[in-house]
């Protein structure tokens, strides 16, 4: 409950010294729960410089008013009336909304409850709310890792099920049934178990394909705990390689190699993205290589900072990033590698312990 806590001050201090807006109106479910440590699919939370209040209904007022200890808790009767007299005990006179995860409809209906009073869609809280998750507490941390080490116990596990003749998707069934019977709340997202000519399709869809001698096998997976994610993807093979098939997997573990020699802070994500593009270019496959590095990783699978062409951002200590390039043969076959890193001081942490190395099952 301590990292909770200090999410919140943490939102306070920029509170305080903003100048635009002296409130905020948390209203999305990821953020509600990053502040809070609570899940719930409804609430509102209120914040200003010195006081947070949580609204939630009867569903969830009792486990909120039991679990949550850094703001207070109130059961919802009038919602609109309740934000509007809360916000005035608060004495705040602009109170900011998240523009990027609230609907126009939302805005109008909360504006008008909150008059005189102005709620207004400020960039800026969005900005606020980033700069916190992007580097995470220790806490934060600990249950990424977690989450991680329950996706590598399912990799272990799977390396002894695949075999010719066992379908994409009784394989990413088998990822999902270990992690979920062995701690995970719920899975990362849909997990992706792609072999053969279908390995080529960075996202495919596991269905009836048949896993066949000589096959590479792309799996993408992760698990949640308490509201933490992890993600990882190895590429293994099935009875034999082709020295296509070899060159391919070796160029992309190169680059994901380099790029995780380069992660420290200070390092532009853009860089970070432009060494494994390098990697990968030279040795001729550019064309091939056909999305982003990575993502940043916590309360979402996909946050920032983004390792992409198209990324501003630096990375600081307490960044959870993926590194994930791959190579995609359109027609033939893929690869992909996927590490979880947490920027150090002196450079990063590999998070994610399963072996790397071709493995031919
Ligand atoms: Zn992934
Ligand atoms: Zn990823």
């Amino acid at each position: 409950m301590g990292t909770v806590f200090m999410m919140i001050k943490k939102l306070q201090e920029a509170l305080k010294t903003n100048g635009r807006f002296d409130g905020a109106l948390i209203l999305s479910p990821e953020n509600r729960f990053y502040f809070t440590g609570f899940a719930s699919s409804d609430g509102f939370l209120l914040i200003s410089a010195d006081r947070a209040v949580f609204i939630t209904d009867g569903r969830y007022i009792e486990a909120a008013q039991n679990q949550i200890q850094n703001c207070e808790v109130v059961l919802q009767q009038s919602a609109g009336k309740q934000l509007a007299e809360i916000f005035a005990d608060m004495g705040v006179s602009a109170v900011a909304a998240e523009t990027e995860r609230i609907s126009v409809a939302d805005f109008a209906k909360y504006g008008d409850f909150l008059k005189p009073i102005r709620l207004i869609p400020d960039p800026l809280l969005d900005e606020m709310i980033c700069t916190l998750r992007t580097v995470k507490e220790p806490q934060e941390i600990e249950k990424i890792k977690a989450a991680q080490r329950i996706a590598e116990a399912a990799f272990d596990h799977i390396l002894g099920f695949i075999a010719p003749g066992k379908t994409e998707k009784e394989i990413a069934l088998e990822l999902d049934f270990f992690m979920l019977s062995h701690g995970a709340d719920a899975l990362s997202f849909e997990t992706i178990a792609v072999s053969g000519q279908k390995s080529s399709m960075p996202h495919g869809v596991p269905d009836r394909n048949i896993v066949q001698y000589g096959d590479f096998i792309t799996m993408d997976f992760g698990a949640v705990v308490d509201g933490y994610h992890s993600d990882m993807t190895r590429t293994v093979a099935v009875g034999a390689v082709s020295a296509q098939q070899k060159e391919v997997y070796n160029t992309v573990l190169r680059a994901q190699e380099a790029v995780l020699a380069a992660l420290r802070p200070g390092l532009s994500c853009k860089a970070a993205d432009q060494i494994a593009r390098d990697v990968i270019t030279e040795a001729g496959f550019g064309a091939y290589f056909t999305h982003s590095t990575g993502h940043g990783v916590g309360v979402e699978i996909h946050e920032f900072p983004r390792l992409s062409v198209l990324s501003a951002d630096t990375l600081e200590i307490g960044n959870v990033v993926t590194d994930e390039p791959g190579i995609y043969l359109p027609g033939a076959f893929g690869v992909r590698i996927e590490d979880m890193a947490l920027i150090t001081p002196n450079g990063c942490e590999n998070l994610t312990q399963s072996p790397k190395e071709l493995i031919i099952l």
